[in-house]
């Protein structure tokens, strides 16, 4: 969404709230959204300095990284810049900064931005998820495989090593 500053840079408020749904379109791999994005925030003009304070708030699906079950999960990205106008900074480039081409801020490119790169890497059903057996692809949290009798349990492979030597 485009926001209109001009009531704020004329005055005619020190603060501008938002709270839009914001569509997101760039490709999220692997992640899908079944709603919008929900944008919440002030513009605050303090006497001059225009500083944005908002919250993207989104629901989103994916899988496991571990056992690959389909999940919803929540994430909230706080974003927080200074607004200045086109032609008033000297290195627009500046990461700290929105820019706002005649009077009108785009907000949906700079958020999306900075979702993409904020965006969680690790996502599991549960944190003790078990995942997927290795060899035979069993859902380890539905129960053990029959992979794991054939190896040798580790704190017994010292033993193992022991018997094989003295028979
Ligand atoms: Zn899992
Ligand atoms: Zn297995």
């Amino acid at each position: 969404m485009k926001i209109d500053l001009s009531p704020i840079l004329g005055g005619e408020t020190d603060e501008l709230k938002l709270d839009y749904p914001l569509t997101i379109q760039e490709d999220f791999p692997g992640v899908t959204f079944p709603k919008p994005v929900r944008v919440l925030g002030t513009i605050i003009n303090r006497a001059g300095y225009i500083a944005l304070s908002a919250v993207a708030d989104l629901t989103y699906e994916t899988v496991c990284d571990r056992c690959l079950a389909p999940i919803t999960k929540t994430f909230s990205l706080p974003f927080q810049k200074t607004v200045a106008l086109s032609g008033t900074l000297e290195n627009e480039d500046r990461d700290d900064y929105l820019i706002a081409e005649d009077r009108m801020l785009d907000l949906d490119e700079p958020l999306t931005e900075a979702l993409i790169l904020d965006f969680p890497t690790k996502n599991l059903c549960s944190e003790e998820c078990k995942g997927l057996c290795q060899h035979c692809g069993k859902d380890l949290n539905e129960g053990p495989c029959s992979c794991n009798k054939k190896e040798i349990d580790p704190r017994l492979a010292g033993l193992a090593k022991f018997l094989s030597k003295n028979n």
